[in-house]
């Protein structure tokens, strides 16, 4: 990946994408629907590689320039009051700002390399085409409503997820954020100074929070629980737990044409069954354990390997069963090493806490939206600015149905009249937290 490289069409006004994705239009049926199409279109074209259809929307890059543009242009032409947070988040307030116990949505309009159209900005999306929904209703709210677009929640950039809501929550120390890196080296505080922000006022961001009354952020689901039920909009129960662990399988390179098999010490074999093993260990569990990167040494093909060394990333429904897993897994690993003379060295990068969304917000979400139809409420194993703002606000989420499940990945992808139903969610959230 190069961060630096501007993909696809900056953002200006003037310009129109050639064609909107799947799912851009709206069905008309909650007198939304143009809104929402207009500002699709308008999104399509920012940070898309023509070669792949997918979005490189790093964060503090061009394209991430274009869309914070986009972002502040749809405040302005609503009248709704802009401004940047100390750590380049952007709000679009409707009311008093400082007036508290505001109800705040949104989402990020950043991507993972060649990501799809929908996981982010589908929630900014809905989100401002909520509060045309709300004036179209022609009701007032009495709680400050604001739409948010976190930065950087991807980390495909710095490698580090949620950065924007990490700093605003205080789960990141500015001296640490400041020194990230990306994959030339650049520092996210260059990155961001040359954006046009300043990386000294990064931090903690308290005052704010405590402003907040509640978060509701609506996300294109990354999985298929909604379709299998047959729901177009579901309410968030909790984010499993998570976390990446690297496994070092040393052995010793040698000659691929001369070795006997009996004489290696190849760490491919062990790497191999322990890939096997993490998924027969996931399977019984109800969990997910994946090896989805992979780097070998000395990486010759006619070498036996010296080093392979492979991320895990495993979720579940509860701690103990994930570090049950990751145990299985981890023993799986030295006894196959053992048997192949590999030696195994595991490490924990990171791990995030299971997140449980507050119970009664959730249940006023439910009862807002299922008025006629009971409406799923399901967990989801991936992160999100949710799951890091809970700590601090009283969270909750929505999810839209995804037909396939695909997430991050040109195929993403929800049907129109499914962002129909769910900007008219939004909008009975707002209005029920808000407006009543
Ligand atoms: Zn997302």
């Amino acid at each position: 990946m190069n961060a630096r490289s501007e993909a696809g069409g900056g953002y200006s006004r003037a310009r129109q994408a050639p064609a909107p994705p799947p799912g851009s239009g709206g069905s008309g049926r909650t007198g939304t629907g143009a809104g929402f199409q207009t500002m699709w279109r308008e999104l399509a074209a920012v940070g898309r590689d023509s070669g792949s259809g997918g979005y490189r929307r790093y964060a503090w890059t061009p394209a991430d320039t274009d869309c914070r543009a986009w972002f502040r242009a749809q405040a302005e032409d609503r009248g709704l009051a802009y401004e940047t947070d100390r750590n380049g988040n952007q709000w679009a307030w409707l009311g008093d700002s400082a007036a508290g116990d505001a109800v705040v949505t949104g989402s990020h309009l950043d991507s993972v390399p060649d990501g799809g159209a929908f996981d982010g900005p589908l929630g900014v999306v809905s989100a401002f085409a909520a509060v045309d929904e709300l004036r179209a209703r022609d009701v007032r709210p009495h709680r400050p409503l604001a739409v948010v677009n976190f930065g950087d929640e991807e980390g495909a950039r710095f490698g580090l997820a949620c950065v924007g809501s990490r700093l605003t929550a205080g789960r990141l120390a500015a001296r640490d954020a400041r020194e990230l890196r990306d994959a030339d080296g650049v520092t996210l505080a260059h990155a961001m100074e040359r954006a046009g922000y300043d990386p000294d006022a990064i931090g903690a961001d308290p005052e704010r929070l405590a402003r907040i009354g509640a978060f509701v952020e609506l996300h294109v689901e990354q999985g298929r629980a909604l379709d299998l039920d047959g729901h177009p909009v579901g309410v968030a129960s909790a984010i499993w737990p998570h976390g990446r662990w690297r496994f070092d399988f040393r052995g010793q390179a040698n000659h691929a044409g001369t070795t006997r098999l009996e004489d290696r010490h190849d760490p491919m074999l062990t790497y191999a069954e322990t890939v096997l093993a993490a998924r027969a260990r996931a399977r019984t569990s109800g969990a997910l354990a994946t090896f989805g990167k992979v780097a070998v040494e000395p990486n010759g093909v006619n070498a036996i390997a010296s080093l392979v060394r492979g991320w895990l990333d495993s979720r579940a429904a509860d701690e103990d069963t994930l570090a049950e897993v990751v145990a299985g897994i981890e023993q799986a690993a030295r006894e196959h090493g053992a048997r192949d003379g590999v030696s195994v060295e595991v490490v924990r990068e990171s791990f995030t806490p299971v997140v449980e969304f507050a119970h009664d917000l959730r249940d006023r979400l439910a009862a807002l939206i299922g008025a006629d139809t009971p409406v799923p409420v399901l967990p989801t194993g991936a992160g999100h600015d949710a799951g890091i703002l809970a700590s601090a606000v009283p969270t909750a989420m929505l999810f839209v149905r995804n037909p396939t499940g695909v997430s991050h990945s040109p195929a993403e992808f929800a049907a129109e009249d499914d962002c129909a139903a769910g900007v008219t969610a939004l909008a009975d959230v707002l209005e029920g937290l808000a407006c009543r």
